[in-house]
Order: C-alpha cells, then sequence, then structure tokens
C-alpha cells in the first residue's frame, strides 16, 4: 500500500470519529493500568462493569493492596481469568508502591517489568495515560491491518513495528484506537461490512467483494 493511500484511510478514519479513545472507563493513569490488565481476554463492557464497583472503592495501589487477593476477588470474579488477574493486580500495586512511590511508570521498560503487564500493556497506558505514540496491537489491529494493507504482518510485533513505521505521523497518535474500532465494529471477524466501510475503496482485502452486501 502506498503512502498516500494510508493518509487517505486514516483521514477518513480521523473524519468519522475525531477523538477516538479506549472503551475502558478510568479517570487515572492507575485505572487504566488496572482495567487493562483485567481486559486480557476480557472484554471492555466487562471490564467496566468490575471497576464501577472497585473504583469508588478502591484506586490507588495502597486501597488495592490493603483489599487483599480474596478482597479483590470478589470485585472482579466475572472477569475471565480472575484469580491470575488477583493475583498480578496485587503484586503490581506492591510494586508500584515499592519502587515508583505509588505512580504509574511512563516508560516502557518500567512498565513491562511489573507483573501481569506485557507489551501490549504497556502500549496502552503509554499511549492513552501519557500520550505517546505506541501501537497496542490486539487482535482487531492486527486483522484490520492484514487485511487492508496498510501494515500486513506476521505476527503482532511485526504488525506493531511497521504500524509505527508507516503510520503518516499526525495519525500516530491516534492510530491504533481508530483500527482497534474500525476493527471491534466494521472490519470484523467472521463478517466485515464491507457494504458499509468507509474505506473500502481504499483496502485491499482481496474477498472485499463477499462481504459487499
Ligand atoms: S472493506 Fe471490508 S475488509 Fe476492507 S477494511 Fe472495510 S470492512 Fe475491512
Amino acid at each position: 500500500m502506498n503512502k498516500q493511500k494510508r493518509i487517505e484511510i486514516f483521514t477518513r478514519l480521523r473524519d468519522a470519529n475525531p477523538n477516538p479513545t479506549t472503551e475502558l472507563n478510568y479517570s487515572s493513569p492507575f485505572e487504566l493500568l488496572i482495567a487493562v490488565i483485567l481486559s486480557a481476554q476480557a472484554t471492555d463492557v466487562g471490564v467496566n462493569k468490575a471497576t464501577a464497583k472497585l473504583y469508588p472503592v478502591a484506586n490507588t495501589p495502597e486501597k488495592i493492596l490493603a483489599l487483599g487477593v480474596d478482597g479483590l476477588k470478589d470485585y472482579i470474579k466475572t472477569i475471565g481469568l480472575f484469580n491470575s488477574k488477583a493475583e498480578n493486580v496485587i503484586k503490581t500495586c506492591r510494586a508500584l508502591i515499592e519502587k515508583h512511590r505509588g505512580e504509574v511508570p511512563d516508560n516502557r521498560e518500567d512498565l513491562e517489568a511489573l507483573p501481569g503487564v506485557g507489551r501490549k500493556t504497556a502500549n496502552v497506558v503509554l499511549n492513552t495515560a501519557f500520550g505517546q505514540p505506541a501501537m497496542a496491537v490486539d487482535t482487531h489491529i492486527f486483522r484490520v491491518s492484514n487485511r487492508t494493507g496498510i501494515a500486513p504482518g506476521k505476527n503482532v510485533l511485526d504488525v506493531e513495528k511497521r504500524l509505527m513505521r508507516v503510520v503518516p505521523k499526525e495519525f500516530l497518535l491516534d492510530a491504533h484506537h481508530w483500527l482497534i474500532l474500525h476493527g471491534r465494529y466494521t472490519c470484523t471477524a467472521r463478517k466485515p461490512k464491507c457494504g458499509a466501510c468507509v474505506i473500502e475503496d481504499l483496502c485491499e482485502f482481496k474477498q472485499k467483494r463477499d462481504y459487499m452486501e
């Protein structure tokens, strides 16, 4: 795909949604970090339901640590993998207090050293809480990048690196939100809505004609 096409694609996605953001509810970098840890293999809606009850009671490392693993599980038991997530969240809270004065670090190295925090989670926090250009490539971004031809790659790291290289600078900060939302609602996994897609004429997906109705 050439540069001009990419510019046009992101211009249209931006026009359709000028201020994209995560669908996870949060009001501080710490709340976002915990929500993202909880969201692995779970829906944002499910995480929001749990954090709507948790955060009014405990939304700092100190307060969540005070709940303890079992106390925390009571709030998040509707979320998949809640046992291991509770352990990781408690360990992360402890690490934030001991190593970062209770603050969420704003660099990749320190974020990825926290329990339960991988590259994708770090990218979401860097991008969404701290406004740094970063691509948290999830299943939606991976699919959209490959299908459209914006940034094809064999694995999520390939796609992440290519997106960082080829997405025009002016779109870099918000690109991952546009791609996630496009994949979640339009370029869906089983039945993409190509007939209603704002970038259909630019997309290089060979089978798009099969999904035009
Ligand atoms: S045309 Fe279809 S395959 Fe291409 S981006 Fe749009 S929904 Fe996805």
